[in-house]
């Protein structure tokens, strides 16, 4: 049960009393995300178990608090101004092997489902191996690689509507699509979701991952601060890569401030150590413009941009 502020209440203090505590004030955002771009959020909320999270979420929603709910913080850029509300850090991280069916907390990690079902000889999670981030991140997005996605795998979940109403739901519902839910257009909270797997051959299962581990450090950053793909790739009418286009565009290795084109795979930019998110959106607009003057193909963002 949520208190409702009340106009001239301190919304602080009462955020504090209905969380039981832990929320601060004024936390820098970039040690949060795989940038390491972000100014401060007003209100700073990690949540470690799936009551709390939810009491967060219904708490910023009756109150009309913005509010943003963080997983691992790698499909993101929040502004260089911070974020002018609450964010919730999902840290909700249990998960629990069952038979053929992994069922997970919210904040698990991708990659610790990826080992565990490795370990217990289920196949269906390979593709995941190196996707940074949680359980809730990876639905919301419908991440994926290889040619998988997290809608392959998804039996059902269980969320919170912005109705305050807790919900189970069947992988239909989220209307998947190429990193694509219908969360993207309809925000509710994921408290856990569970997994159908196949039973495989552990050694079969465990050199796939291996090669897909060994693709990524070929074409993805390993030191410096980035969020994966700019862009989407360009489905219709013909299949295009976002990173051919940008590449042949002459983008590769394009510097604004500390913001660079990666020179490996033009569809990262990557923090070289003092990339402003002005400095980063700066650079995927040009990266944009360029591709539209050259090819007139309109790309379309898969980096989240967090406005203020
Ligand atoms: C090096 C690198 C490689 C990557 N490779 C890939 C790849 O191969 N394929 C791919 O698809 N992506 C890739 N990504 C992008 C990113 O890892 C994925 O999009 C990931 O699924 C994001 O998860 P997250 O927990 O970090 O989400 P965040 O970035 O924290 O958040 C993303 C969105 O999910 C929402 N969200 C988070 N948790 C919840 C919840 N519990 N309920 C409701 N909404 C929630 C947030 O509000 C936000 O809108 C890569 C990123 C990096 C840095």
């Amino acid at each position: 049960m949520c208190f409702i502020l009340n106009k001239g209440v301190d919304e602080f203090a009462l955020l504090q009393a209905n969380l039981g505590g832990g929320v601060a004030r004024s936390v820098t955002l970039a040690p949060f995300t795989s940038f390491g771009i972000g100014g401060p959020a007003k209100y700073f909320f990690r949540a470690g178990d799936p009551g709390r999270l939810a009491t967060a979420f219904y708490l910023a929603i009756t109150n009309k608090l913005n509010f943003f709910v963080l997983g691992g913080g790698s499909n993101i850029l929040f502004s260089d101004e911070g974020y002018n509300g609450l964010v919730i850090k999902d840290e909700c991280r249990e998960y629990v092997v069952s038979g053929d069916v992994v069922s997970a907390q919210s904040g698990a990690l991708l990659n610790d489902l990826v080992d565990a079902t490795m370990k217990d000889s289920l196949s269906g999670f390979e593709f995941a191996a190196g996707i940074p981030g949680t359980v809730g991140g990876a639905i919301y997005g419908n991440a994926g690689a290889f040619g998988k996605s997290i809608a392959d795998v998804l039996e059902s979940a269980v969320i919170y509507g912005i109705d305050g109403r807790v919900k189970i739901v069947k992988n239909g519902y989220f209307e998947f699509g190429y990193r694509y839910s219908r969360l993207k257009d309809k925000p509710e909270l994921i408290l856990s979701a569970s997994f159908k797997l196949e039973a495989g051959e552990r050694s079969r299962i465990a050199d796939k991952i291996k090669s897909y581990l060994e693709l990524r450090k070929a074409k993805h950053p390993l030191t410096e601060g980035s969020a994966g793909s700019v862009f989407k790739n360009v489905k219709k009418p013909k299949l295009l890569s976002a990173g051919k286009l940008l590449e042949n565009a002459g983008l590769k290795g394009l510097r604004i401030g500390g913001a660079e084109v990666f020179k490996k795979h033009c569809n990262i930019i990557v923090n070289t150590g003092s990339a402003t998110a002005a400095d980063v959106k700066k650079l995927a607009r040009i990266m944009h413009d360029k591709v539209l003057e050259k090819y007139g193909v309109d790309l379309e963002y898969e980096l989240l941009v967090i406005e203020p």
